[in-house]
């Protein structure tokens, strides 16, 4: 039989090759579009974390034959001029998509620039017009669904409450009829450990490395997702949860919910171009 560990290495492998068999797919289709889709990614200042992501959806975009532009600003840029190149990239035909890569300095306001974005373009699905689902979400959610997770009347447990992963996941469990919760920074210890305990499946999208560890109870039959993205006092990547938890499944970090975000954001695109 299997122990929790090794079944643990052998989900990393499964999301992995979800992904790669779903880029295959992706591939085959963009390749039979008059045109390549073509994605702007903005970026402004310099932060290691933003370069490593756009690194990794430029070469995603690449492997699927999207072409993928790359605007890097400045640190100093101003709100203004932020939203006048946006706006130029919304009136050019020649874009499908526009991601603006967080975070942005905190003189701009995230707000202005995500509702900047056509929604049609808003491959990100930020703003609350844009027809697209938040890529986090909908990547879990996709993946969940092939893997067969039974969400009618399942009782989801979504940590975290950003605009971004928690609370656009909480909305797509319920549409998936899911009895959702979400907890938040202000939830007594003693009611996260109840509800963790009688959850079917736990999202946790706080930003903590290892906040979950083995003293949490769990069903043996839940499913964990770690959202959490942590660099370690190692200076590698780790989850919200500690790995190997006594549980059915547990998506990994790294190779987990980063790469179904990445898928996400190539499909959100590619609806983008046939829409
Ligand atoms: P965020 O905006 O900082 O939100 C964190 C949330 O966690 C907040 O709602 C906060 O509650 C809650 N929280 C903080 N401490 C908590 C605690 N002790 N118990 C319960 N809840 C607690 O973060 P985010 O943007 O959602 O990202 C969360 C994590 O996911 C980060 O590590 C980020 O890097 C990662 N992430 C990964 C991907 C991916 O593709 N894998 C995508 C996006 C984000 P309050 O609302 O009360 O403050």
């Amino acid at each position: 039989m299997l122990s929790y560990g090794s079944w643990f290495l052998g989900l990393a492998m499964e999301i992995k090759d979800y992904v790669a068999e779903r880029k295959i797919a992706l591939k085959d289709e963009i390749s039979r579009l008059q045109k390549p889709p073509v994605l702007s990614i903005v970026t402004v200042g310099d932060n290691a974390a933003s370069e490593s992501y756009v690194r990794g959806k430029m070469k995603d975009a690449g492997e699927v034959g999207i072409i993928a532009l790359l605007t890097p600003l400045s640190e100093a840029v101003t709100e203004e001029a932020l939203l006048s190149l946006i706006q130029k990239q919304n009136r050019d035909e020649g874009i499908d998509g526009i991601l603006v890569q967080l975070p942005i300095p905190k003189a701009i306001s995230e707000e202005a620039v995500h509702q900047a974005i056509a929604p049609k373009k808003d491959v990100d699905g930020f703003s609350p017009f844009s027809p697209f689902e938040c890529c986090t979400p909908k990547g879990i959610v996709d993946y969940l669904t092939e893997e067969g997770f039974p969400f009618k009347g399942a009782n989801a447990v979504v940590l975290g409450r950003s605009e971004i992963v928690g609370k656009p996941l909480a909305k797509l469990l319920l549409k998936r009829d899911c009895n959702v919760t979400v907890l938040h920074s202000k939830t007594l210890e003693s009611d996260k450990r109840f509800y963790l305990s009688h959850a079917d499946l736990v999202a946790v999208a706080i930003g903590k490395l290892g906040l979950i560890d083995e003293t949490y109870e769990f069903k043996p039959t839940a499913w964990v997702v770690d959202v959490g993205i942590n660099r370690g006092e190692d200076g590698h990547l780790h989850g919200d949860c500690v790995p190997g938890l006594k549980v059915a499944r547990q998506t990994p970090v790294p190779g987990g919910v980063g790469l179904l975000t990445r898928l996400a954001l190539l499909e959100n695109l590619l609806e983008a171009v046939k829409s």
